[in-house]
C-alpha cells in the first residue's frame, strides 16, 4: 500500500463518489498507511452513502487508533449486536475494553477470539492484559461499566446566570419570556386560554453573538437544567446510531424538567436530509421531529432551543406549529449593546476608569465573542507586567484601545452569504431581520 494507490482510489472517487466500495478501500489504504483522521473522514462519508457492519467495524478500528474508545466501543457494540462470535471483531472489541479498563470483558472477548483463531495470537496484549490483572489486585471486574445513561447524564448543568448576562438582545430576551418563561411561570393561565405550551424557538445570527449564552441564561431565568447537544457531535461521534442518541438526550431532558435542551449547528442535522443519498441522515431528521412533536413521551416541562449560522439549510418541516415556530434573529450588538456587553465583560477586573462609549464606538461590526476577545487580549498584556512587579496592574483605556486593533471583526462574512438568502429565497418575509439589519428594507 502506497501514496500512489491512494491517489489512484481518489482519483477514481472523484469520477464516482457515490461508490462505496471504492470509498471503502480508500479507507483501509489510509488506515493501513496510519492516516488514521483521513480514514476517519472516508468511512464517515462511505457510512453516509450506505452504512454495513464492515464500515462500522472500520470506524470502530480507527476510533480505537485515535483514543477515541467510548465512540468506538458504541460503533462496535452495534456491530456485534448482529454478530457476536467473529474472531477480528471480538479481538477488537477486547482491545478497546483493555483501554476502557474494563479487564473482565477484555479477557472474555480475547479468549473468544482465540478459541476461534489461533493466529490472532498477540502475546503483546495478553501480556498487556495479564499485567493490568495482576495490578488490579482483585477478582476480575469490569470497572466503571460502559453506562450510557451516564455518559449522558454528565450533560446536564444547572446554569446560575440570568438575561442579565447577556448584553443587548433586547427584543430576543422579551420574545423569549413570552414564549417560554411566563408559560413555565404561569401554566394555570395557559391552560384557562387553551394555549398549549410548548414547540421550540430557533435563533439563527452570525456566529458569537451570544445565542449560546442566550440559552443558557434562559435556563438560569427559570432555574432548569440545561443541556447543550452539538448536532455535528451527535453525527459525528456515533454516526449509524445518532437516532438512539438523539431520543436519549430527549428522554435525558424528560427526566430531568423542567429543561432547557439546547441544540447547538441544528443545521447539520437538515443539511444532511436535503442530500437525497443519505438514508442515514433522513432517518434521524425523522426521529428528530418525532421528539420535537412529542410523539412517544410528553415534552411538557421541556424547552426546546436550537441555535444555526445557516438557517436556509434547515428544512422546512422544522419550521412547522409547534416546532421551530419561532424563528429568531440575533444580529451583532449595536452601539447600545455593545456598551452593555463591555460593561459585563469588564465587571469584576482590574482596570482604571474606562470611557465605555468610545470603546463601542471603535468596535462596530464586532460581535460579542469579538468583544471577549478584546478584553481577554488586553488581560493578558497587563499580566507580565503585573508578574514582574508583583502587583495586579489594571487595565487601562489604552490596553483596550491596543486589543481592538489585534480583533478583526468577524462577522462580516456572514452577512455576505445571509444577505443572497435574504434577498432571493426569503419566502414569507423570514429573512426580513436580516434585510432590515443592513438597511435594504426599512
Ligand atoms: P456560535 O454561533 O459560534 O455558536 P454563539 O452565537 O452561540 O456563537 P456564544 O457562544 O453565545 O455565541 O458567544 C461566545 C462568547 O461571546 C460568550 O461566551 C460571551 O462571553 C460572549 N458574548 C457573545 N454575545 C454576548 C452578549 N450578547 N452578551 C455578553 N457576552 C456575549
Amino acid at each position: 500500500m502506497t501514496q500512489q494507490h491512494i491517489d489512484n482510489l481518489r482519483a477514481a472517487l472523484q469520477f464516482s463518489p457515490e461508490n462505496v466500495m471504492l470509498r471503502q478501500l480508500l479507507a483501509e489504504a489510509l488506515f493501513n498507511l496510519a492516516q488514521y483522521d483521513n480514514a476517519e473522514l472516508e468511512y464517515k462519508e462511505a457510512i453516509k452513502i450506505q452504512s454495513s457492519e464492515e464500515l462500522k467495524f472500520g470506524l470502530s478500528k480507527t476510533y480505537y487508533q485515535v483514543k477515541k474508545y467510548s465512540a468506538a466501543k458504541f460503533l462496535l457494540d452495534e456491530v456485534l449486536e448482529k454478530k457476536p462470535t467473529y474472531p477480528p471483531y471480538n479481538l477488537l472489541n477486547a482491545k478497546i475494553c483493555l483501554a476502557m479498563d474494563k479487564l473482565k470483558d477484555a479477557k472474555e472477548q480475547y479468549d473468544l477470539a482465540k478459541s476461534q483463531d489461533k493466529s490472532l495470537t498477540d502475546d503483546g496484549f495478553e501480556e498487556q492484559l495479564n499485567q493490568k490483572i495482576k495490578d488490579s489486585g482483585t477478582a476480575l471486574s469490569n470497572t466503571d461499566d460502559f453506562d450510557l445513561d451516564a455518559l449522558f447524564s454528565s450533560d446536564i448543568e444547572k446554569p446560575v446566570i440570568k438575561f442579565d448576562a447577556v448584553g443587548g438582545m433586547a427584543q430576543v430576551k422579551e420574545e423569549i419570556a413570552l414564549k417560554v418563561i411566563h408559560p413555565i411561570k404561569n401554566p394555570e393561565i395557559y391552560k384557562a386560554f387553551g394555549k398549549p405550551i410548548g414547540g421550540g424557538i430557533l435563533l439563527y445570527g452570525p456566529p458569537g453573538c451570544g445565542k449560546t449564552l442566550m440559552a443558557r441564561a434562559t435556563a438560569g431565568e427559570i432555574n432548569a437544567n440545561f443541556i447543550v447537544v452539538g448536532v455535528n457531535d451527535i453525527l459525528d461521534m456515533w454516526i449509524g446510531s445518532s437516532e438512539k442518541n438523539l431520543h436519549q438526550y430527549f428522554d435525558n431532558a424528560r427526566q430531568n424538567k423542567p429543561c432547557v435542551i439546547f441544540f447547538d449547528e441544528i443545521d447539520a442535522l437538515a443539511a444532511s436530509r436535503n442530500d437525497m443519498r443519505n438514508n442515514a441522515g433522513r432517518s434521524v431528521i425523522n426521529q428528530f421531529l418525532a421528539e420535537l412533536d412529542g410523539i412517544h413521551s410528553s415534552n411538557e416541562g421541556v424547552l426546546v432551543l436550537g441555535a444555526t449560522n445557516s438557517p436556509w439549510y434547515l428544512d422546512a418541516a422544522f419550521r412547522r406549529p409547534g416546532r421551530f415556530d419561532r424563528i429568531i434573529f440575533v444580529s451583532p450588538p449595536d452601539y447600545a449593546a455593545r456598551l452593555e456587553i463591555l460593561n459585563i465583560l469588564l465587571k469584576n477586573k482590574p482596570t482604571e476608569l474606562i470611557d465605555y462609549p468610545s470603546l463601542a464606538k471603535i468596535t462596530e461590526e464586532f460581535s460579542g465573542a469579538d468583544l471577549k476577545a478584546v478584553v481577554d487580549r488586553a488581560i493578558e498584556s497587563k499580566i507580565p507586567e503585573s508578574i514582574r512587579q508583583g502587583k495586579v496592574i489594571p487595565i487601562g483605556m489604552n490596553d483596550l484601545k491596543n486589543a481592538v486593533k489585534l480583533v478583526s471583526p468577524s462577522t462580516k462574512e456572514w452577512f455576505s452569504t445571509a444577505k443572497n438568502y435574504a434577498l432571493y429565497s426569503n419566502e414569507g418575509g423570514v429573512y426580513d431581520d436580516i434585510l432590515k439589519y443592513l438597511k435594504m428594507v426599512k
